[in-house]
């Protein structure tokens, strides 16, 4: 069967042109491929594979390209890229492989297509396109792609003990394509993961934490998450999740798992967001509870200031793993320390006051907060979930009316310091802190609104309760 449909971009006759002027074999391979068959839309970034110099068919599509597009040249991996409009091409030369143990990069030479295609990590990203003009849209399927893209099915081309020993970054990969595309890993592969988890260690965290930004952007996280679990690479990636695996019981008081709660968590959040960093935060909303777990007598399992704990390890973790330690980590810090303070809104009655005090805490992420604490409700009680759901809605209902009444969010105190000092001729002294510290808490208590006039009136009061005179 012909494929030409794929190849409905005017681009690919543009190179077909090149490569057969070059008297060369070119084929479109990898994601833009797997992409099209699977009816995921047509990937931007497209991969050209030509049996001969990829770097001279770059440079001769570049110099047949209207507009002359940018070319970067990699010599030493012979590979050269060109961004043309939206799309990125990226040439490389067939080549055949060969690794070494204790790096992920391999010695390489000169091969066939098959040579290539051989060193593909999975057979649905070895599927080749011709787009020369006397075989263009043939496909190019030795390993039988087309068939486990049918089933569904994550395989590797050569024996997958050696494919993943070899380049251990196709263990993440592998997990990542199966959350990304709801894909089974056959078996023999899940199980040569599982051998050779260790290696991951060879791989830069930067390259893993791509794949997990990946696995976690997907429709349904826990996907990946449980392989990476099950395969035992998140023991080695993420201690701090597989710690909160486990249910104790001590004289019938148990608590729940909080590691399959928080992949619940994680699926929840992601049908109702697509910011990575909330992503982020749901999945690490819970890590202060496996060092702050305790059993009392009395009052059965505490996790006392987990939220605390867990916001330092949010600290640690990104640190480890070389991720920004930028005003994202602090986004997610914040959100993981008052990842409970909506709940126990919800729990009681909902007073006007205790939403000011959330919302002057969370000031402009408390949308945010409110779209974690809702993912965090998995009781299976329909009772107390009905009663969850229908205090966030009051809690989402009040912030709203407080807002648009005291504008907490982002609170600026309504009587200056300089104008406490001068009303009571002060110098720089404690006493204007607990005047302005007076004045906020009566604001957010709700006895008085957040206006300059009241507030005046109210730091006279308060000045005048504290010996002082006014000027
Ligand atoms: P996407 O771009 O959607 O993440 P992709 O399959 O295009 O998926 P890329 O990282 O763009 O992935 O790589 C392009 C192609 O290069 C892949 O389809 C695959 O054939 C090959 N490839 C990429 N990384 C590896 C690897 N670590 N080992 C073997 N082959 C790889
Ligand atoms: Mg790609």
């Amino acid at each position: 069967m012909n494929h030409k449909k794929a190849l409905s971009n005017h681009i690919f006759q543009i190179i077909g042109q090149c490569a057969d002027e070059l008297q060369i074999d070119a084929y479109v391979i990898g994601g833009f491929v797997r992409d099209y068959f699977l009816n995921r839309g047509t990937a931007k970034d497209i991969d050209i594979v030509a049996v001969g110099s990829g770097i001279e068919l770059a440079q001769k599509v570049a110099s047949k390209l209207e507009g002359k597009p940018q070319i970067s040249v990699f010599k030493n991996f012979g590979t050269a890229m060109i961004k043309h409009g939206d799309l990125e091409l990226e040439f490389v030369g067939a080549r055949k492989e060969s690794y070494h143990r204790d790096s992920r990069k391999p010695v390489v030479e000169d091969g066939t297509l098959e040579d290539d295609q051989k060193r593909r990590d999975f057979t649905i990203n070895a599927l080749a396109l011709s787009i020369n003009k006397s075989s263009f849209g043939a496909l190019l399927d030795p390993f039988n792609g087309l068939k486990d893209l049918d089933n569904k099915l994550i395989r590797t081309p050569l024996e997958p003990s050696i494919t993943y020993s070899d380049d251990p970054l196709r263990m993440m990969r592998a997990i990542r394509f199966a959350t990304q595309l709801d894909f089974v890993i056959q078996p023999e592969s899940l199980h040569a993961i599982t051998e050779n988890k260790e290696r991951i260690k060879i791989i830069s965290n930067e390259r893993i934490v791509d794949e997990l930004h990946k696995i976690l952007l997907s429709k349904t996280p826990s996907i990946g998450f449980s392989l990476l679990h099950k395969t035992g690479l998140l023991d080695i990636i993420l201690p701090e999740l597989t710690a909160l695996q486990g249910i104790e019981e001590i004289e019938g008081q148990k608590h729940k798992d909080n590691f399959w709660h928080t992949l619940e968590v994680v699926d929840n959040i992601s049908k109702n967001t697509n910011n990575l960093w909330l992503r982020w935060a749901a999945l690490l909303h819970d890590i202060g509870k496996a060092p702050t777990k305790r059993f009392h007598k009395k009052i059965g399992w505490t996790f006392h200031g987990h939220e605390f704990v867990g916001s330092k390890m949010v600290f640690k973790l990104f640190k480890r793993l070389r991720m920004p330690l930028n005003e994202k980590m602090k986004y997610v810090q914040k959100l993981v320390m008052m990842s409970s303070r909506p709940i126990i809104l919800s729990e009681e009655h909902v007073t006007d006051s205790a939403v000011r005090r959330l919302v002057f805490d969370a000031g402009e992420f408390v949308d945010d907060l409110m779209t974690l604490c809702e993912a965090d409700i998995t009781t299976k009680n329909p009772k107390k979930l009905r009663k969850y759901k229908n205090n966030f809605k009051i809690v989402r209902e009040k912030i709203i009316e407080v807002e648009e009444r005291d504008r907490i969010r982002n609170f600026q105190p309504p009587v200056s310091g300089e104008e406490i000092m001068e009303t009571f001729n002060l110098k720089p002294s404690k006493e204007i802190g607990i005047i302005k510290d007076a004045i906020k808490e009566a604001i957010l208590e709700g006895e008085i609104p957040n206006e300059y006039e009241a507030a005046k009136h109210f730091m006279i009061k308060k000045g005048k309760k504290l010996g002082l005179t006014v000027n």
